[in-house]
């Protein structure tokens, strides 16, 4: 096939390539580099791979036949959206809709990256995909979370009234290789820190729980997410649970660092946890994840450490 991935230089969207790669497929990604790094996707540049540079708010023009659009575009660090509110509801909506119009001009389906956060600060737990959510739209999240909500419904939208090949998948927390250092996420801000032996922040007083997923169990789902037969979302994350302050203990004593634990105020609206029912992913894609989270964990500050010495 011949496939569209929007943010393609981004964590996930550039583990994404790879995999549609190594099973055979064309990818023209397309990313405009504002949260992405061009070093993700320089491994692939002898393959069957093109790199636009190309702001997906604007139209997107693409030669040729498309089977598949995967749209996954987007800041996706709280840090991230907060120091780029506009483009980060720009890229949801105008973003998405101009992914969503390549689609139906190709005939090709399609694939929102969605998000944990259409669950806001969740009150049902764990959250399955029939949860509404609760979701403040005028917090300091909200122009991720509502940018999201409104992704979901024009998709959905094109599925109904063009009848395009949709699909939604509901990212939890995810971690690996490629994260950025520095974006503010637990995992990397903790790796970042302990591998300094500088304090670990901790916000809030920790008890906060997510379920971290590695990052090649959900590029596998994605994968399997595409060949489904069903236009409703589905949840893709691990559910083993943990806190925070489970995170970063493990992380300091898989570092082998001698950081010490401080604790920061908790940010506006910060989810007090967050655990995916994967019961539709399981049943729908046969699908679960396989990798420990001390295994993940392991790979990814490897994959730092490696960078930390380039
Ligand atoms: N967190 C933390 N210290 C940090 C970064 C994050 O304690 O340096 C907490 C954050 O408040 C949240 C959890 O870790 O409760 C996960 O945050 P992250 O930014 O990774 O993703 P989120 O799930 O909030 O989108």
């Amino acid at each position: 096939m011949r496939i569209v991935v929007t943010g393609a230089a981004g964590f996930i969207g550039s583990h994404l390539c790879e995999a549609l790669l190594d099973r055979g497929d064309t990818v023209v990604g397309i990313d405009n580099l504002l949260t992405g790094d061009i070093a993700n996707v320089a491994h692939l540049r002898d393959r069957a791979f093109t790199l636009m540079r190309h702001d997906v708010t604007q139209h997107i023009d693409i030669d040729g036949p498309v089977d598949f659009v995967l749209h996954w575009a987007s800041p996706a660090s709280p840090i991230d959206y907060l120091e780029l509110p506009i483009q980060t509801m720009k890229v949801g909506s105008l973003g998405t809709h101009n992914a969503l119009g390549l689609a139906l001009a190709k005939s090709a389906g399609f694939v929102l990256a969605s998000t944990s956060e259409v669950y806001g600060d969740p009150l049902e737990h764990p959250q399955s995909e029939a949860y509404w959510g609760n979701v403040n739209p005028i917090g300091p999240r909200g122009v991720y979370d509502e940018a999201k909500r409104f992704a979901e419904a024009l998709t959905l939208a094109y599925h109904r009234y063009h009848g395009v090949n949709t699909k939604i998948v509901r990212i939890f927390n995810t971690y690996g290789p490629r994260m950025r250092l520095r974006d503010g996420r637990a995992v990397p801000a903790f790796m970042s820190q302990a591998m300094q032996n500088e304090d670990v922040t901790v916000f809030g007083d920790g008890s906060q729980t997510r379920s971290f997923c590695y990052i090649t169990d959900l590029v596998a789902g994605i994968l399997r997410l595409m060949e489904a037969d069903t236009s409703d979302p589905v949840n893709i994350g691990n559910p083993h649970e943990v806190t925070i302050g489970e995170i970063a203990r493990a992380v300091i004593r898989l570092v082998g660092s001698t950081s010490r634990i401080v604790y920061r105020p908790l940010p506006v609206d910060d989810p007090k946890q967050r655990r995916p029912d994967i019961t539709r992913a399981r049943t729908l894609l046969q699908w679960e994840p396989t990798v420990d989270l001390e295994d993940g964990l392991l790979n990814t500050i490897k994959y730092f450490r490696q960078r930390a010495t380039r």
